[in-house]
């Protein structure tokens, strides 16, 4: 991958890191409105010094400075905003291990096994996040769900039915839902789709602030309202300049910066998206909603992607676009919010939508769907921890499971499957 600088000549070097702050969503995203502000941090007032610095304290930031905390490493978040105000903030926080680089695409770039192990990985993701709720009794509303992945008209057929046999082949419980089983169990207007058993869904953003919180326990040291401004690479470690003036030394830095990380990559790894979501008022029922209101998203792209919440709303999002400027975004959300509510009213005609809240958000691509994880070998002493894509919650506890393992020492067999070096093996 394009190196334009290597890591010796980065020794000593300061790195002005931090492009302006991003406007990373708009309007009124629903979970912090819901939710409150659960627990604010200080900002950092003095020099400090760590083992691992977590920079971000999004889901991606807090799950890592979790895994760390409980592992005893001494260690410091950092964040520019209130925690969990990033695109945390705005997630629908579907849970699936169905990336948006369908099986049958992804064993056609990495062959079926390794394409088969990433989907496993981010099945054991759904897994791994329901026992730390479990065992940690974090309040934020998880709940296992079913998945139901639609074809959006029949010029899809063929697509949906290989990656049917993918997902057998790989050892997924799947079931076919042809267009006479949709219609007898709900109200969708779609030629076929496949039920997937494993998914998930939660609240991101209380699941952040319970992670946090948790780590906060265990010893971690977490500031927010915190920007860091410079990042310096020494040889035995990285220190950190806060817009404040104080200094951070590490001997080794978790770069969870979500969309804002491409500064520290010498190349661009992503396109950045806009995707925009609304949240209704609680209904009445949910008629023609199959398999316990199951998460529902469809093969057109872009797409949309759907759930519902515990109090009984809906969770719509999707309609994805190039993201240009927040602006021209913003002036996307009543039109975007409009076409949502229509193509909803396609699938459920029998359910009224009043929307109580829309918003819109960015979100970063990579050209496999995968995200980026583990060290680049243009920055030393960091790990990446960017849980890119449509399904960035799994890839944020694949990161930090990772990120845990590599400070400890320990085997790690995910090594080079969301790595950097992954590009090369196409
Ligand atoms: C509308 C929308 C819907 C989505 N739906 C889903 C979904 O259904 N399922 C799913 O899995 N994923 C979904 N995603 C993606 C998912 O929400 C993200 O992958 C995830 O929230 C990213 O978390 P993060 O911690 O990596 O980033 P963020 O939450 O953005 O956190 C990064 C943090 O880094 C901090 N930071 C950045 N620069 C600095 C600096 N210089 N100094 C200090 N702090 C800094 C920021 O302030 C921020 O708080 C969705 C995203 C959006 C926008």
């Amino acid at each position: 991958m394009g190196e334009r600088f290597g890591p010796t000549q980065l020794h000593g070097i300061v790195i002005p890191t931090f492009l302006p702050r991003m406007d990373l969503l708009s309007s009124t995203p629903f979970w912090p409105i819901q939710d409150g502000l659960p627990a604010s941090y200080p900002a950092l007032a003095g020099d400090a010094a760590c083992e691992v610095a977590v920079l971000g304290a999004g889901i991606s930031g807090a799950l890592a400075a979790w895994h760390l905390a409980e592992a005893g490493v001494d260690t410091i978040v950092l964040d520019r905003r209130d925690v969990a105000h990033g695109s945390t903030a705005g997630s629908t926080s579907l849970l699936q291990y169905e990336i948006d680089e369908p099986l049958h695409r992804l064993a056609r770039r990495f062959g079926p096994e390794r394409a088969a192990r990433c989907y496993h990985r981010c099945r054991d993701a759904i897994d791994a996040i329901g026992r730390i709720v479990g065992r940690r009794g974090l309040d934020c509303a998880f709940e296992r769900k079913q998945s139901l992945f639609l074809a959006s008209h029949r010029g899809h057929l063929g697509r949906l039915e290989r990656e049917f046999a993918a997902r057998r082949a790989a050892g997924f419980a799947v079931e076919w839902w042809s267009r006479g089983r949709l219609r007898a169990e709900s109200s969708l207007p779609h030629p076929a789709g496949i039920l997937s058993r494993d998914g998930g869904q939660l609240d991101s953003y209380r699941f952040t602030h319970g992670l946090l919180a948790a780590a906060e326990r265990r010893g971690a040291r977490i500031h927010d309202r915190t920007a860091v401004t410079r990042t310096q690479f020494r040889a035995r470690g990285v220190e950190l300049r806060t817009a404040g003036g104080a200094r951070v030394r590490a001997r080794h830095l978790v770069i969870a910066t979500g969309y804002e990380a491409e500064s520290f990559l010498p190349t661009p790894h992503t396109s950045l998206q806009s995707t925009f979501a609304l949240v209704s008022e609680p209904l009445a029922g949910f008629p023609g909603w199959p398999a316990r209101r199951c998460l529902i998203w469809e093969t057109a792209d872009p797409y949309v992607y759907l759930r519902t919440t515990p109090d009984d709303r809906v969770l719509l999002g999707g309609y994805d676009e190039p993201f240009r400027d927040p602006r021209a975004r913003d002036r996307l959300l009543p039109a975007k919010t409009a076409a949502l509510v229509r193509r909803f009213r396609q699938l459920f005609p029998g359910i009224p939508l009043p929307v109580a809240y829309a918003w819109a958000g960015t979100f970063a691509r990579t050209d496999d769907g995968l995200p980026f994880i583990g060290r680049h070998p243009g920055v030393p002493h960091a790990w990446f921890a960017l849980g890119f894509g449509g399904n960035g919650i799994t890839y944020s506890l694949l990161a930090a499971e990772y990120i845990r393992d590599q400070v400890l020492g320990r085997p790690n067999a995910d090594a080079e499957l969301f790595g950097f070096g992954r590009a090369s093996l196409r």
